[in-house]
């Protein structure tokens, strides 16, 4: 968390012992617009250790001039004004040069938008237009577009996120770079790409981001999105996150390995798949096997696909009132079975229970103690 008020104070300090700095970025965009901060980001001519003698710090990205600050509760990180050098890997520059000039930082910077400064006492100073870019809602490159996604391709990503944040238009050159550069982004790591594109998916604006990433032929060179993308352009509402995700690998027939998912959400996009094509409806026993989420992801590709109705409201009110939703819903234990039965564990014991779980299910035995002894007494020998 940081805020305004905060960065001011963060400023004074620097100011008062003689340094230069600024509230830099998406807070004096965001500010200026009217729109809730994310955080706030300061840029000084103070280099990182300097910074440190003056706050309670935590050296963040000290590689490339910035340490975290405490305020308070909250933190703000300082960058020292530098030059970027190439992103040959595609994460970071390679290379950072320090700098004296805050013009040569904000000419580092992505977008014009994202090149305001403004000082402590609220004035916005403008080395690159971006202010008039900010009144005419325009994305645009901060110097030639084509030298500046060769720097770093995962600016054309950039372009299509702020594009979902704020519903700008992309400038034409800006647009026509990207058409032609595309292919570089094959190069950006994964990492990258995929929080990217995760920003692009939960913006307000998600569904002209996504026109433009499919005009710019954008859609071609993500892993496993083409289809997605292609048929979520047609719909009314862009899915969030996981839908869109699952439905895309659902068009693609499988999980591209390039997107760095958790193995949770590959489980879970995995799953959906599979019982998307497998499943028009969800009965007790699908329920109860794959969970509430993973059926009701499931039918929601479905029905974004037309292939069945949305049964949302009947997969909920099922699952709900399923007689049991795991296998220590039911009322005999593994031990109380084994004592009844004198046996030793074995697999006849997880068949027994499976055969008494589907049968709960399916209401034809009830989730009663008494009940399930005697279906255990009249089936073990
Ligand atoms: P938000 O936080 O709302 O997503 P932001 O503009 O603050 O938007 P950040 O990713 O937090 O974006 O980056 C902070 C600032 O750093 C940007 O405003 C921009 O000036 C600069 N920046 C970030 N990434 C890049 C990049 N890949 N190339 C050039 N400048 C960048
Ligand atoms: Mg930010």
């Amino acid at each position: 968390m940081s805020t305004l008020n905060g960065a001011k104070k963060v400023i004074d300090v620097l100011k008062k012992n003689q340094y230069e700095a600024y509230i830099v970025g998406g807070a004096v965009r965001d500010h200026l617009l009217r729109m809730p901060l994310t955080d706030v980001d300061i840029t000084t001519n103070a280099k990182p250790h300097q910074v440190a003698k003056l706050f309670k710090t935590k050296p963040t990205g000290l590689k490339y001039g910035t340490v975290t600050v405490f305020m308070g509760l909250e933190t703000y990180e300082v960058t020292t004004f530098r030059i970027d050098g190439d992103y040959l890997d595609g994460r970071h520059p390679e290379e950072v040069t320090f700098s004296d000039s805050v013009i040569e930082d904000v000419k580092r910077r992505d977008f014009t938008i994202n090149g305001l400064l403004m000082t402590e006492k609220n004035q916005i100073i403008d080395h690159v237009e971006g202010r008039k870019d900010l009144d005419a809602k325009l994305i645009r490159t901060i110097g030639n577009p084509e030298d500046r996604f060769n720097e770093d391709a995962l600016r054309m990503m950039r372009a299509f996120y702020f594009q979902s944040k704020l519903g700008f238009q992309i400038d034409k050159a800006t647009r026509d770079a990207i058409t032609n550069l595309k292919h570089r982004l094959n190069d950006v790591a994964m990492e990258r790409m995929m929080n990217e594109m995760i920003k692009v998916l939960k913006g307000p604006y998600v569904k002209k981001a996504i026109h433009s990433m499919i005009t710019t032929g954008v859609h071609q060179v993500l892993p496993g999105l083409e289809k997605g993308l292609l048929h979520v352009n047609q719909m009314e509402e862009v899915p969030f996150v996981d839908a869109f995700f699952a439905l895309s690998f659902t068009l693609n027939g499988s999980i591209p390995p390039h997107w760095p998912f958790s193995n949770k959400h590959k489980h879970k996009y995995e799953t959906a798949m599979m019982l998307a094509n497998t499943h028009q409806d969800f009965d007790a026993y699908t329920l109860y096997t794959y969970g509430i989420d993973h059926c009701l992801l499931a039918n929601r590709v479905n029905y974004m696909l037309g292939r069945s109705k949305n049964l949302k409201t009947k997969i909920e009110y099922d699952y709900e009132h399923l007689a049991i939703q795991s296998d220590l819903d039911l009322k005999l234990r593994a031990t109380d079975i084994l004592k009844l039965t004198n046996k030793k564990a074995g697999a006849w014991l997880k068949q027994l229970q499976s055969e008494m779980v589907v049968l709960v299910l399916n209401h034809k035995l009830k989730n009663e103690k008494s009940e399930l002894e005697a279906y255990v007494l009249a089936h073990v020998k």
